[in-house]
């Protein structure tokens, strides 16, 4: 069995991860990146579901991962994937991929444990950081905030979010990353267009 330990930053190694799905399950999600266009993995080997855990503050580090824990870790994804995706597109579920959550979030999860004002120790291994994407995911797919499911309109980008936004018209997934780059394709295009009446 492979394993692995790490206590590397994220930011140091490989790909780095993005959170701007405004939440952590379909950030989760979110680790099969432009899933329906150039669809590329980033959680390729054990490591990377080690970093992705501790960059998105699940738990503090992670180690000794082992292929099994990521195969676990990819079946709980899709999982997830799936029905934030059918909730987006008001559909049912499978409700085999609601079973998957159920039994990931049946562990215990990572329990936050104050130090001090600002200071919060969170410990734990691959089924606690499960259970905890899980639990998290349980409230949002069971709860009204699946209504607020979208899909970025970014091409190709295709991720999933939350539209916290109070007319509920958000469009991507960050305005900073695909926003701004649609604005910047658009008045590209619009700069051609001109160009092109004008002579
Ligand atoms: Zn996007």
């Amino acid at each position: 069995m492979t394993t692995c330990a790490f206590e590397i930053p994220a930011h140091t190694r490989g790909v780095r991860f993005t959170f701007v799905s405004d939440h952590v399950a379909l950030d989760f999600a979110a680790t099969v990146a432009w899933r329906t266009t150039r669809h590329t993995e980033l959680l390729a080997e054990p490591e990377d579901f080690a970093r992705w855990a501790t960059a998105a503050e699940v738990v503090d580090r992670l180690e000794a991962v082992s292929q099994g824990d990521l195969v676990a870790a990819r079946t709980l994804r899709e999982a997830i994937y799936r029905l934030a995706l059918a909730a987006a597109a008001g559909e049912p579920g499978d409700p085999q991929d609601a079973a998957v959550i159920r039994r990931a979030a049946a562990h215990t999860p990572v329990r936050p444990a104050l130090q001090a004002l600002g200071e919060v120790e969170r410990r734990g291994g691959v089924n606690e950081v499960l259970a905890t994407v899980a639990a998290s995911a349980s409230d949002l797919l069971g709860g009204p905030g699946r209504l607020l499911i979208r899909h970025c309109t970014g091409e190709p980008c295709t991720r999933l979010f939350l539209d916290r936004s109070r007319a509920g018209t958000r469009r991507w997934c960050s305005k900073r990353s695909c926003g701004s780059r649609i604005n910047a394709a658009a008045y590209r295009r619009r700069v051609r267009q001109d160009g092109q009446t004008t002579k």
